[in-house]
């Protein structure tokens, strides 16, 4: 199918597609890499009558070493994190995350802010924003608020982003020493969508955990925390009793949709078993255990 007819405006700055979204509101939608939003509008389930093309704002494209923190531009191409150094060393958990998103051809156009604004709840980022708690920075003609990743993601493919906002920044705080991560999904096919996956950001001292961050995409209507599961890895360690525990707080935690992809149960039984594989294989990086 083809999208219906529809006006496409190409802004050059960041003001000038503030103030054309202003202009517009509801009429108007943020086109990125279009690796969601085309689709969408092919199948006609989003019918804007103008598209505001962000592609040609070069100023949203970066990756920034800002101290104890990356800035990473929401029209940062999935592709470009994937291949940068600097994502690699300090937060290797969105690079391995990255690597599981769709397929090349796809990350060469897909960007980080697209895929956070599109909300999707088997999408690998919003698990990574919350499992590494990183703000996000949105701005209007009205100005700039700073979201926390917990309060972002609100309801399937909802945000907590106004019609007249744009999400112009990602701040990925860089992962403490002695951290260590891992990022496991299962989907059906490779490139496919994950039935279920899970981000893992464990911080270990003399080889206990100090602070752990667990986070699930697919497993319901929003990415989201795991904190029950969280709790018993940081007080009872990574032994296989307290992997045993956190797989089943993990479980009954998550309440997943059924789809023709797989059912509520299986997600819930996918979720507890990634728990384990995740901090195993976490705490395997940070040779806690072998
Ligand atoms: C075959 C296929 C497989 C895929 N598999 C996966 C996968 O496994 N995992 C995964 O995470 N994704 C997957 N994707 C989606 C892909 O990662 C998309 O790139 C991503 O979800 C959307 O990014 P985009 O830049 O293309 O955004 P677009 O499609 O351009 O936009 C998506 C939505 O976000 C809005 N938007 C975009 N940028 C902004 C902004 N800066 N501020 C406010 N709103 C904005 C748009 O208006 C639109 O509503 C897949 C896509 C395809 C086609």
């Amino acid at each position: 199918m083809k999208p219906p007819l529809l006006d496409i405006l190409t802004p050059s700055s960041l003001a000038e597609a503030l103030s054309l979204l202003s202009e517009h509101g509801d009429e108007a939608r943020p086109l990125a890499g279009g690796q969601s939003l085309v689709p969408l509008l092919n199948f006609r389930m989003s019918r804007p009558a103008i598209l505001i093309d962000l592609n040609q704002i070069a100023d949203l494209a970066y990756i920034k070493d800002a101290g104890d923190y990356i800035a990473i531009g929401a029209m940062t191409r999935e592709r470009s994190i994937e291949d940068s150094d600097l994502v690699r060393k300090e937060a290797p958990l969105l690079q391995e995350a990255t690597t599981q998103i769709a397929h090349l051809p796809i990350r060469n156009r897909g960007t980080i802010g697209g895929s956070l604004a599109n909300a999707d709840p088997a999408a690998e980022y919003p698990a990574v924003v919350l499992a590494l708690e990183c703000e996000l920075v949105v701005q209007s003609v009205r100005g700039e608020r700073r979201i926390k990743a917990a309060a972002f993601f609100e309801d399937v493919l909802t945000t907590a982003l106004e019609p007249d906002e744009l999400l112009t920044e990602i701040i990925v705080p860089k992962a403490p020493s002695g951290s260590s991560s891992a990022f496991v999904e299962i989907a059906r096919r490779h490139g496919d969508f994950a039935l279920a996956g899970i981000a893992a950001q464990i911080t270990f001292a003399n080889s206990a955990p100090t602070d752990v961050r667990l986070a699930v995409c697919g497993a319901g209507t929003t990415a989201s925390r795991l904190t029950a599961a969280e709790e018993i890895i940081q007080r009872d360690g990574v032994g296989p009793e307290a992997i045993k525990a956190a797989s089943e707080a993990a479980a009954s935690a998550v309440d997943p949709m059924s789809d023709l992809h797989a059912s509520a149960d299986y997600r819930r039984r996918l979720t507890g078993v990634m728990i384990g594989q995740a901090v195993e294989k976490a705490a395997q990086r940070a040779g806690v255990i072998s």
